[in-house]
């Protein structure tokens, strides 16, 4: 069993200067207001390539400073990073700042090579700061309640998974996300976070896959927008995963099948309110109540936490590692067309 930070909601330590590193959407939708809501944390800075999307998104954000170089942000009196940069430069930049002593948060996936992320846990390991993976999902109440009704055996012993995640990608979020073969494509976008999911879930670890991918309906040349995969874990389980971005309509199901009962989670990963949990079993089928909870202030919180000494983040750079090392062998194992072994501690030496 591994040891998991977020059961219960951390106060969020003490107050941290911001830098952000990207322009982004999800930092402009999600993760600004995240971090606003902690009370006494304030975003000095946001570093933009180009100068004038990034004064125009200071503006639109409130934010004093915005600059266009790593090094100009590292010069400001900053506790914390979040990069939001696009997945290629993630890496590089995580490295920067955490040689600079900058606690950093990370989006996912935190490299697109296990050297790359390895060298970022690495880098951060060494500097004495906190490197968390934005692997939100983790601080999602349904998704927290399933992990706990499993634990408590409500299904029994666990036969297998299946977990259906595709739907359609907003216009706004096509770009890079299905037109660069270099960080693009949804086992990288989606797949990532349904590897976090299942190994925070389950506390197993994945260690096989039998991947395919391919693109259906938005996805450029040899930029996947569909994906499936059946995945073995520790104790032979197995779960069957459907990431995409092509199927509106579609819900996002996961489903936890037992001996002695069924759990059904419905869009358990989703910002807004709208998850529901439900258990099939010898005396009916009932819902499992929650209370809705802010997947990003979430992440905030337990990163905040961590950095003030208290508990660790909801996600490390390890899981990190761990996710990006499910994703890269889902990929070469649909290229290759045969299963691959995905990569554990002990057999973690590079790329798979
Ligand atoms: P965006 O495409 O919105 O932003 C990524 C970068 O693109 C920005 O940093 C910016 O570069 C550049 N950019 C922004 N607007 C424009 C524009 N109009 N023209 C040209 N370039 C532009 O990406 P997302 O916000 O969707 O994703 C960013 C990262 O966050 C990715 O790593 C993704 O995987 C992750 N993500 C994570 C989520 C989660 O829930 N954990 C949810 C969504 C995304 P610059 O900074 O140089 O201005």
């Amino acid at each position: 069993m591994h040891e998991h930070a977020n059961d219960s909601a951390p106060a969020g330590g003490r107050p941290l200067r911001w830098g952000l590193v990207g322009s982004s959407s999800v930092a402009a939708t999600h993760m600004i207001p995240a971090i606003r809501d902690l009370c006494g944390h304030e975003i000095v800075a946001v570093m933009s390539r180009d100068r004038e999307r990034g004064a125009a998104f200071a503006k639109a954000h409130g934010i004093a400073q915005a600059v266009t170089s790593i090094e100009e942000l590292l010069a400001l009196p900053l506790d914390a990073v979040y990069i939001s940069s696009t997945n290629e430069l993630h890496a590089a930049q995580a490295i920067a700042c955490a040689r600079a002593g900058r606690h950093v948060l990370c989006e996912k996936p935190i490299a697109l090579t296990l050297e790359d992320a390895q060298a970022v846990v690495d880098a951060a390991r060494k500097a004495g700061v906190v490197l968390a993976t934005n692997h939100h999902i983790r601080n999602a109440a349904a998704v927290i309640e399933l992990r706990s009704a499993l634990q408590q055996g409500l299904v029994g012993d666990l036969l297998s998974v299946r977990i259906a995640n595709s739907f359609a990608l907003p216009a706004n979020l096509q770009g890079w996300r299905v037109d660069s073969p270099t960080g693009g494509g949804a086992i990288l976008d989606v797949g990532v976070h349904m590897a976090d999911s299942l190994r925070f879930i389950l506390d197993r670890e994945p260690l096989e896959i039998w991947g395919t991918m391919n693109s259906v309906r938005l996805g450029k040349p040899g930029v996947d927008d569909n994906a499936m995969a059946v995945v073995r874990l520790e104790g032979d389980l197995f779960a069957s995963l459907h990431v995409g971005f092509a199927t509106p309509f579609a819900q996002r199901v996961w489903e936890f099948l037992g001996s002695r009962g069924t759990l059904v989670a419905t869009n358990p990963n989703i910002p807004t309110p709208g998850a529901q949990l439900v258990l099939r079993d010898a005396h009916g089928t009932r819902e499992l109540p929650f209370v809705h909870r802010n997947l990003y202030e979430g992440t905030v919180r337990h990163f905040a936490s961590a950095v003030s000494g208290e508990g660790r983040p909801a996600a490390t750079g390890e899981d990190g590692v761990r996710s990006l090392a499910f994703a890269l062998a889902w990929i070469e194992s649909a290229r290759a067309g045969r299963s691959v072994r995905i990569p554990t501690d002990a057999t973690m030496t590079g790329s798979p």
